[in-house]
C-alpha cells in the first residue's frame, strides 16, 4: 500500500515537475502567457477548416479560463508583430513549409512539434466540398462536434495541448466540470511527435446516439420530433428530464461538447475496426427467411427438434454452426460481399444451443475450474471452440470472395468462454466481449470471478483474433453512487495490454454527480487506456481543491460499501432470487437504502468546509453538486418505497392502489420533479437515461403526476442487455 501511495505521489510530483520546467525558459521558449500577460498569436490559414476554427476557439477559451488572457488570433497573411509565440492551429502554408504535411498523415493522426519559438499543430482535415467518405451526409463527417468526423487530428492535438501543458480536466458536461487550474504563466516544452489514437473505436456514454445527440439538437432547434427518446411521452420528457427546449438544448450542446473534449468516435469511415451486431449477414431473422426450406441449418434442441419452441422474430434463433452449408448460404446468399460480415447472434447459450453431434464434436473439452456463481451462467455447455471453429469457417469462404472482408462476432454468454482447443484465428475477425456478472450487479465481482474473465480475455487474445470491449454494465448504473473504479479500471488496463482495438460499450449515460470518478475515469480511459487508475483518480479529486482529500474519502466510502453490501437477493428476503440485478431501479432501492446516506453526507459537509477555506468558489460550487448528486439519488429511490409490487421478486412497480400509499407516491414524484426542474441541477445526472429507466420499470408513472392519466409500462428490458 505504501508503495502504491509513494508511486503515484511520484506521478503527481513528476507532471507537476513537467509543468514547472514548461515554464522555464531555459528549457522553452514557447510561451503563451508570461506573468499574466499575452505572449502568443494563434495563427490559423486563410480558410481554415471548420474543425480548425473549433480547434482555436477551445484553445483560446481554456487559455483565457487558466490565465485570464484572451490570446489574438490571426490569419497567416496578416499575423501581428510583437508577440514572442506563434501557435499555428491546422494546416496551414506555414505548417507545411515546416514539411508537416496534413495529407501525409492518418485521420486522427497529429504532430505536435515546437521550431524555435513557434508551435505547430496540425491533423488531418476535411472540406465538406470534398467529401467522398462512406458516412451518410447527416452524420455530418466534417463538423468539429460530430462523433463520427475522425479527421479531426488538429482538434485532438488542442485537446492533448490542454491536458498535458494547461492541465485541464473534464470532469462532467457544463462549466461547472470544466477543471482550469490557474495560473499566470504558461508555456509548452519542446516537442517533436506524432501521436496516433490508442484504440480505433470509442464508443461510451449512451445507450443510443440520438438519445444525446439529438435530444440537445432537435428539441433545442425546435426540429419537429421525429425522433424517440427512449421511447418516452412528451409529458414524461417534459416532467422527467428537460422542462423547457432551452434546457433541452443546453444540456445536448454541453454533451455534444463534452464527447469531443473526451474524443468519443462512433462509426468510423474505413471500418477499421468493426463492433459485433445481433443480425446475421445482413439478415435480421434467419429462421423467417431459411427456416422452413433449410431447418437443419437451425439449432437442434435438446429435444432433437430444430428452431424455436416459441417462435420469436428477430436475431433470436440460434444456428447450427457446424452445418458446412449454413456457411456457403451466408458467404454466398445471404452476405451483400462488402467489407463487413457480421455473425453476431443474439443468445446461443441454454435451449437455443445446437446440440446436434457434430456441434457437440467441435466443443472440445469443457472448463472444470469454472467459479461456482459463474457455472449457471454456462450451462449446459461453454462453446467458445465451437463458434471459433464457425467464425474461421466462415472466414476462410468469405475471404475467397472478398479478400478485404472483416468478421465480426460475440464473445457472449455461452461463447465468451474462450476455447480450451488450440484455434487460430486473425485480426481480421473481431470479437466483442461482453461481460456478464453474477452477483447481483456487473461489478464488483469477487476476486474470483474478476480473476476468471481476465482468463477468458487472455484465452481470446491467444486466438490472434481482434478484440472489442462491449461490456454492459454501464446499464446498470441509474442514479445511485455505484462507483467501482478500481476493479472496472484495472479490467480496462488489462484489455488495452492484451489486444484491445476499441470499446463500444452498451451504457446508459452517468449519474454525473452521483458516479463522480467513476464516470470520468472511463472517459479518460478510453482515450488513454494506458493510464494507471489511481493518478486519474487523483485528477478528479484535484479539482475540489482543499476538499480534495475528503472528496477522496467519499468515493472511497461508496466504493467500499459497493464491495462489502449485501445482495439485493438477501435483502429481499426472496428465496427464488429472481430480483438480480441493480439493472431494475427497485433493486437500486434496496441495494442503497436511506440508512446508508448518512455517513457519505457527512464526509461531503466536511468537504465543503474545506473548500470554501479556498477563495474561488468553484471547489464549494463542486462540492455542492456532489450533494445534490446525492440527494438525486435520494429523491430518485425513494419513490419505490411507495409502488405497489405483486412480490419480493418483482422488478416492475406499479401506481399504488391504495389512496394514502398513492398520495405519498405523488408527493415523491413532486420532489422529484421540482428537483430536475431547477436549473442550477440540470448537469446532476442524465436524465435521459434515468427517465427511461423509471418509464420502464414503473407501470402507470404518468398517474403518478399531478392531475394525470394512466398508461401502461413497457417490457422491463429496453433491449437486448
Ligand atoms: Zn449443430
Amino acid at each position: 500500500m505504501m508503495n502504491r501511495l509513494r508511486h503515484v505521489a511520484l506521478q503527481i510530483m513528476l507532471s507537476t515537475l513537467l509543468l514547472i520546467i514548461g515554464t522555464e525558459t531555459v528549457f522553452s521558449q514557447v510561451t503563451l502567457v508570461r506573468d499574466g500577460k499575452a505572449r502568443a498569436v494563434v495563427v490559423t490559414a486563410v480558410k481554415p477548416s471548420d474543425v480548425a476554427t473549433y480547434a482555436v476557439e477551445e484553445l483560446v477559451s481554456h487559455v483565457k479560463k487558466a490565465t485570464g488572457q484572451q490570446l489574438p488570433v490571426a490569419m497567416e497573411t496578416n499575423i501581428p508583430t510583437g508577440y514572442d509565440t506563434r501557435v499555428f492551429v491546422g494546416v496551414t502554408d506555414a505548417a507545411r513549409k515546416q514539411g508537416i504535411d496534413a495529407d501525409k498523415l492518418e485521420i486522427e493522426h497529429y504532430v505536435l512539434r515546437t521550431v524555435g519559438n513557434d508551435l505547430y499543430i496540425v491533423g488531418k482535415e476535411l472540406n465538406p466540398d470534398q467529401y467522398h467518405g462512406s458516412r451518410p451526409l447527416y452524420s455530418e463527417p466534417w463538423n468539429p462536434l460530430a462523433t463520427e468526423n475522425v479527421h479531426t487530428g488538429t482538434l485532438l492535438g488542442v485537446y492533448e495541448v490542454l491536458e498535458n501543458f494547461v492541465g485541464v480536466r473534464w470532469l462532467w458536461p457544463g462549466d461547472l466540470g470544466t477543471y482550469v487550474p490557474q495560473r499566470s504563466t504558461l508555456a509548452v516544452p519542446q516537442i517533436d511527435t506524432t501521436v496516433k489514437p490508442r484504440l480505433l473505436y470509442r464508443d461510451i456514454g449512451g445507450w443510443n446516439l440520438p438519445q444525446i445527440w439529438l435530444t440537445g439538437s432537435y428539441i433545442g432547434r425546435k426540429v419537429p420530433r421525429n425522433y424517440r427518446v427512449g421511447g418516452m411521452s412528451e409529458e414524461i420528457v417534459s416532467k422527467l428530464v428537460f422542462p423547457t427546449a432551452e434546457a433541452a438544448f443546453t444540456y445536448g450542446r454541453a454533451m455534444q461538447v463534452y464527447h469531443r473534449r473526451h474524443r468519443r468516435v462512433t462509426q468510423i469511415e474505413d471500418a477499421r475496426v468493426l463492433p459485433a451486431t445481433h443480425l446475421v449477414a445482413g439478415v435480421s431473422d434467419m429462421w423467417a427467411k431459411y427456416g422452413q426450406e433449410h431447418p437443419e441449418w437451425f439449432a437442434m434442441r435438446a429435444d432433437g427438434e430444430r428452431g424455436l419452441k416459441t417462435l420469436r422474430a428477430g436475431a433470436w434463433t440460434a444456428l447450427c454452426v457446424s452445418n458446412p452449408q449454413l456457411h456457403r448460404c451466408l458467404v454466398d446468399e445471404a452476405w451483400d460481399g462488402g467489407d463487413e460480415l457480421r455473425l453476431g447472434e443474439a443468445d446461443a447459450g441454454d435451449e437455443g444451443m445446437c446440440h446436434c453431434p457434430q456441434c457437440l464434436a467441435w466443443d472440445g473439452p469443457q472448463q472444470q475450474d469454472f467459479p461456482e456463481d459463474l457455472r449457471l451462467k454456462y450451462t449446459p455447455r461453454a462453446m467458445g471452440d465451437r463458434y471459433a471453429r464457425y467464425w474461421k469457417a466462415v472466414y476462410d469462404l468469405a475471404v475467397q470472395r472478398n479478400p478485404h472482408v472483416k468478421i465480426s462476432a460475440y464473445l457472449y454468454h455461452n461463447t465468451l468462454p474462450a476455447p480450451l482447443m488450440d484455434i487460430e484465428l486473425n485480426k481480421n475477425i473481431t470479437g466483442e466481449f461482453v461481460i456478464y456478472g453474477s452477483r447481483d450487479g456487473w461489478y464488483p465481482m469477487s476476486q474470483q470471478e474478476d480473476q476468471w474473465y481476465r482468463d477468458q480475455w487472455l484465452g481470446w487474445e491467444k486466438t490472434g483474433m481482434s478484440l472489442v470491449y462491449g461490456p454492459n454494465y454501464l446499464l446498470n448504473m441509474y442514479a445511485t453512487p455505484n462507483v467501482t473504479t478500481r476493479q472496472t479500471g484495472e479490467f480496462f488496463r488489462l484489455a488495452y495490454q492484451h489486444g484491445l482495438v476499441g470499446t463500444n460499450f452498451r451504457s446508459y449515460t452517468f449519474s454525473w454527480a452521483a458516479h463522480g470518478p467513476m464516470a470520468y475515469m472511463h472517459y479518460r480511459l478510453n482515450w488513454k487506456p494506458e493510464l494507471e487508475i489511481e493518478p486519474i483518480r487523483q485528477e478528479y479529486f484535484s479539482a475540489f481543491g482543499p476538499a480534495a482529500a475528503d472528496v477522496a474519502q467519499y468515493f472511497d466510502y461508496w466504493e467500499n460499501y459497493a464491495a462489502t453490501r449485501p445482495t439485493i437477493r438477501d435483502i429481499s428476503n426472496d428465496p427464488r432470487g429472481a430480483l438480480t440485478r441493480l439493472k431494475r431501479i427497485r433493486g437500486h432501492y434496496l441495494a442503497y437504502p436511506p440508512q446508508v446516506y448518512p455517513p457519505a453526507e457527512a464526509i461531503l459537509a466536511k468537504a465543503l468546509e474545506a473548500a470554501k477555506k479556498d477563495p474561488l468558489p468553484e471547489f464549494a460550487q463542486r462540492v455542492e453538486f456532489l450533494q445534490a448528486g446525492l440527494k438525486h439519488s435520494l429523491l430518485s429511490t425513494n419513490l419505490q418505497e411507495f409502488l405497489d409490487f405483486e412480490s419480493p421478486s418483482s422488478e416492475i412497480g406499479s401506481a399504488p392502489k391504495d389512496p394514502d400509499k398513492l398520495k405519498q407516491a405523488k408527493q415523491a414524484m413532486r420532489a422529484l420533479i421540482r428537483f430536475r426542474q431547477d436549473p442550477k441541477n440540470l448537469f446532476v445526472s442524465d436524465y435521459i437515461s434515468n427517465a427511461t429507466v423509471e418509464k420502464n420499470q414503473i407501470t402507470n408513472i404518468e398517474s403518478l403526476f399531478d392531475g394525470k392519466r394512466t398508461s401502461k409500462a413497457t417490457d422491463p428490458d429496453d433491449g437486448k442487455f
